[in-house]
């Protein structure tokens, strides 16, 4: 999924628990960011395994739409790195729980929708200045209904 996606699912999830007083506006926020910033091990596998642009932002971002040279998701997209983050933020939990919720809400979040994948989605490619791009059919009816669900918030 796009960083568009990571953000607005956490973010709405927070906004919901922000209405119900059980999260501030700034830990939903936080949410949001983190469902995006998971995706920064993509530039760390970048430099790690690539064999040109080793630090382009540019290579990056082609390699992970496009080009799949290499599996850019490092441990922390898999099993045991998710062991390892949830056992941290259980001890986190102990501390401020309304931190780890929001850190919690922000990283599953992201797993989920990365795969939450289904075969033969419909996908729309295009090319925007020297960026590849692509968004699904499932990913941009899960946007509308996440900005829709944001928009209904706001107001009630
Ligand atoms: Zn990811």
């Amino acid at each position: 999924m796009d960083p568009h996606t990571h953000f607005l699912f956490p973010f709405t999830l927070s906004t919901l628990l922000v209405k119900l007083n059980l999260l501030s506006w700034e830990l939903a926020l936080l949410a949001g960011i983190v469902g995006v910033l998971i995706d920064l091990d993509h530039y760390a596998e970048q430099i790690a395994h690539a064999k040109t642009n080793r630090f382009s932002l540019k290579a990056t971002w082609n390699n992970a739409v496009r080009f799949h040279r290499f599996n850019q998701r490092s441990f922390i997209h898999e099993g045991s790195g998710a062991m390892i983050i949830t056992l941290a933020l259980f001890i986190l939990a102990f501390f401020s729980w309304q931190i780890a919720l929001a850190l919690a809400l922000g990283y599953y979040s992201h797993l989920l929708l990365d795969y939450a994948r289904f075969k033969h989605e419909k996908e729309f490619c295009w090319k925007l200045g020297v960026f590849y791009m692509k968004e699904s059919e499932l990913e941009l009816i899960l946007d509308a209904l996440l900005v829709i669900s944001l928009v209904v918030l706001f107001l009630i």
